[in-house]
């Protein structure tokens, strides 16, 4: 079935550039002297150094204004206390994401009747569906962007680039932060935890990466709603976590899709190969090549698709902001051996389509005959 999709398969061609164009860039960042950047870090110190005595801000224009002043008489608005302000590194948010339908399934017994089997195998689902479900996703995002900013006077101007990503990634995840260990973040059940004692630029590649899986997550929890007629709710979400994790081919498009996020967003060639290089070493012969590379076409392709969700917030230009800023810390070229397992390759959405029926179909038999792991899922998710 895997080997059949290989008829669906065409260039990403917008991949292909990103990688050419990175390897003629880096040749020539190679060259910007170390002093440079150390002369930029120091900029930045003196002007964090900076005193400022306002205690006062205008929640319009963002200018601030010292204590005894009330009125911004420019935007002719009262002026705020800079403590209610929130740093964006401790806006709390727990957004959540529903999908509507007309059956409310609240049980696994349920979930798993025989005419729900037929629903899912029959896969009654096309491009315009999918669609639907990533506007469905975006439509959240900027809505829970636009609560998030009013809410704490956020201004956008005045934020960095990390604290931008930060910000966005709250719009869909709850953000808690770590400082213990080697893994610079992970995402597990609704939240992304990130090590905020690294770099900014690695801060952000994780994100991406991190934000990714929860959006593959999202759109899976999207399609099965659409082919249950039923509403999201926890057992869903429960269901499409096992479905990723369960089997090698699950997990390898998951990760290999998280990858191609983080290194369109950020770099290619730069980011730790070893999260979907482990899971190849660990599938012994189970894949052929050519499946193997199939599998990862279906990952780019659904980076395709939560590339286009991203872009809703990480524009072209806080794009190139994110790349150059990385290049800054970067001085070594990309790692070239490792840029051969890029896959360039993305499905047609006829291929896509099957691709999805068939992640979606094998998984919930799968699913269906595994509730204790289920159960276990569930009560993380509590
Ligand atoms: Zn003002
Ligand atoms: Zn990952």
């Amino acid at each position: 079935m895997l080997r059949d999709l290989s008829k669906f398969l065409k260039v990403d061609e917008e991949k292909e550039n990103a990688i050419q164009d990175l390897l003629f860039k880096s040749q020539h960042t190679m060259l910007r002297s170390k002093k440079l950047v150390f002369a930029e870090e120091r900029m930045e110190m003196c002007e964090n150094l900076e005193f400022a005595p306002f205690t006062k801000f205008c929640p319009k224009c963002h200018r601030e204004y010292p204590m005894d002043e009330n009125v911004c008489y420019e935007c002719l608005v009262a002026l705020k206390d800079l403590s209610e302000k929130t740093p964006i590194h401790d806006i709390e948010s727990k957004p959540i994401f529903r999908f509507s339908g007309e059956n409310s399934l609240d049980d696994f017994e349920s979930i798993f009747c025989e005419s729900n089997v037929e629903k899912v195998n029959e896969f009654n689902i096309n491009m315009n569906d999918l669609e639907k479900i990533i506007r469905n996703i975006k439509l959240t995002s900027l809505r829970n962007l636009d609560e998030l900013i009013n809410d704490n006077y956020v201004d956008l101007n005045g934020i960095t680039i990390l604290e931008k990503v930060l910000l966005f990634t709250k719009t869909f995840v709850n953000v808690e932060y770590k400082s213990y260990g080697q893994q610079l973040g992970y995402f597990e059940f609704e939240t992304v935890t990130i090590d905020d004692r690294q770099t900014a630029s690695l801060q952000i590649t994780t994100m991406i990466h991190e934000l990714s899986h929860f959006l593959l997550k999202e759109i899976l929890v999207g399609v099965l709603c659409k082919l249950l007629d039923c509403a999201s709710n926890r057992f869903i979400d429960v269901i499409v976590t096992y479905v990723l994790a369960y089997s090698n081919f699950t997990q390898l498009i998951d990760e290999y899709s998280a990858h191609c996020c983080e290194g369109r967003f950020t770099v290619y060639g730069y980011q730790d190969y070893s999260s979907f290089l482990n899971i190849i070493a660990q599938m012994d012969g189970e894949m052929s090549r050519d499946e193997i590379e199939i599998t990862k076409s279906i990952g780019n392709t659904f980076a395709n698709a939560i590339k286009d969700i991203l872009e809703i917030f990480i524009d072209r230009d806080l794009r190139e902001d994110i790349k150059s800023n990385f290049l800054n810390y970067h001085y070594e070229s990309p790692n070239y051996e490792m840029l051969k397992l890029e896959n360039c390759e993305m499905l047609t959405d006829e291929g896509f389509l099957k691709a999805i029926w068939l992640i979606i179909s094998e998984g919930f038999a799968a699913a269906g005959e595994n509730l204790e792991i289920l159960n276990d899922y569930l009560e993380e998710v509590k």
